[in-house]
């Protein structure tokens, strides 16, 4: 590559997410991004299927976000929370009660996603200590899922994919359940059902919460399960007095069709955890929001206080980068952008599930999903995209794009075209050398 990226310091001394500084996979320098187009350093632009992991919604240096944070970064870029409270936090949080089910009132500010599920845990263990129920301590959850990296977070990710084997000594042990079968437009079948039930039955004494990622597990399956299942999730956390908490980080804010995906349920949660998108994918900000029930559980523990209070808890610049991508998100236009979205999916990705290496091809909302027969490899797979002009990155068995929602139809069609024939390509190989194959 002819450009001006130090690619040797970024390979000998910077980290990428979940990589190897011994033996580092390629990266490519990047620039510019302006609303679905990444401009690489070397000049080539790529259209964007990823939303920067799932986060940048409206497109990169959205107009009216930047105006914002240009804004808010003349008046005041940061100021500690402790003792202080500014106008971008209340802002964003009257916009977030706004939005969200009428049972959440209370708004606790944190970096990142994995934060925000760390406070959610802390929450729910600390209200039963309020309540008088110190024994509640456990969480309840599901495999294949995936709720950060941090530790807390990590104890309630997939047990056999994530990374319990290595941590296993530090990880607080937690109640897993089956992962969920019935697909999303499916009636719940009875082995779901039964399933939960006797989780909850068995477990509810110590459960202080369950914790789940409704209707869309990301990470760990980009799987679309059943509402039903969420519903009889809510009405089990109801009867055994177990919270729930909704990790709604990656699906909040339209990504499955609905603003959230609890939505699809018509469900409410204890606690909601709100990341990615909350920023429009601009700058790191995440929301931890819980009901007046738990606020007053937690205010009856021991401390009294809440024991958490990130030294960049309510970022100004941050929340009035949300406050803008909010304001766009309100103004409803995303609904038919995710609509559309989601019908050109359905159209374009239908022929790859006759690829023989395909196993299977789901849509929903702006979320399209190519699931492989076996695992893909990131590394080999990223530049090929790369030749196709698109950014996609593939990882576990999945070849899968999140585009922005104001991503055109003629983007769109490109993605759609990498990934099958990206698909394709890996069907050719997987066949037996000795089958004539015409390609
Ligand atoms: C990405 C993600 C997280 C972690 O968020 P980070 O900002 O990466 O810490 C947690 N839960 C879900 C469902 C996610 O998709």
């Amino acid at each position: 590559m002819s450009d001006s990226i130090d690619y040797s310091f970024d390979r000998q001394h910077l980290w990428h997410p979940y990589s190897n500084l011994e033996q580092p996979a390629q990266v490519f320098g990047v620039v510019s991004g302006d609303a679905c187009l990444l401009t690489l350093a070397d000049g080539r632009q790529l259209i964007d299927g990823t939303s920067s992991w799932w986060s940048c919604v409206h497109g990169y240096s959205h107009p009216q976000i930047v105006a914002a944070m240009q804004s808010q970064l003349q008046q005041l870029s940061h100021v500690m929370f402790g003792g202080l409270t500014h106008e971008p936090a209340i802002r964003l949080g009257k916009q977030l009660l706004a939005m969200t089910s009428p049972q959440l009132t209370k708004i606790f500010y944190s970096d990142s996603g994995s934060v925000a599920v760390e406070v959610a845990m802390k929450m729910a263990m600390q209200y039963w200590h309020g309540r008088g129920h110190s024994h509640k301590q456990q969480m309840l959850t599901l495999k294949h899922g995936y709720h950060g990296d941090t530790f807390a977070a990590m104890s309630v990710c997939d047990p056999d994919n994530g990374m319990h084997n290595l941590f296993n000594h530090a990880l607080s042990p937690q109640c897993f359940g089956p992962a969920p079968r019935t697909p999303f437009t499916q009636a719940l079948t009875p082995e779901d059902i039964s399933a939960l039930e006797t989780l909850f039955a068995k477990n509810h004494h110590q459960l202080a919460a369950c914790i789940i990622e409704p209707i869309m597990q990301g990470a760990g399956a980009m799987f679309f399960y059943s509402p039903e299942y969420l519903k009889l999730l809510r009405r089990l956390c109801s009867q055994y007095d177990v919270l729930l908490i909704l990790d709604e980080i990656a699906t909040g804010f339209g990504r499955t069709g609905k603003l959230f995906a609890y939505q699809h349920a018509d469900i409410e949660a204890d606690i909601l955890c709100l990341g990615k998108a909350l920023t429009g994918g601009h700058i790191s900000l995440a929301a931890t929001l819980c009901s007046d029930e738990i606020a007053r559980g937690i205010s009856q523990s021991s401390t009294s206080v809440f024991m958490h209070g990130p030294t960049f808890m309510a970022n100004p610049l941050a929340c009035a980068a949300a406050s803008a991508s909010l304001a766009i998100l309100e103004t409803g236009d995303w609904q038919q952008q995710v609509a559309n979205i989601e019908q050109q999916l359905q159209q374009q990705l239908a022929q790859a599930a006759h690829f023989s290496a395909v196993k299977e091809v789901r849509v929903l909302g702006a979320v399209g999903v190519i699931e492989m027969h076996s695992a893909v490899n990131t590394s080999l797979l990223q530049p090929r995209f790369v030749e196709l002009g698109v950014w996609v990155r593939p990882f576990g068995h999945f070849i899968y794009i999140m585009p922005p929602y104001t991503i055109s139809s003629a983007q769109l069609t490109q993605l759609t075209q990498a990934m099958t024939t990206v698909a394709q390509e890996l069907s050719r190989q997987a066949l037996p050398a000795d089958t004539p194959c015409n390609g």
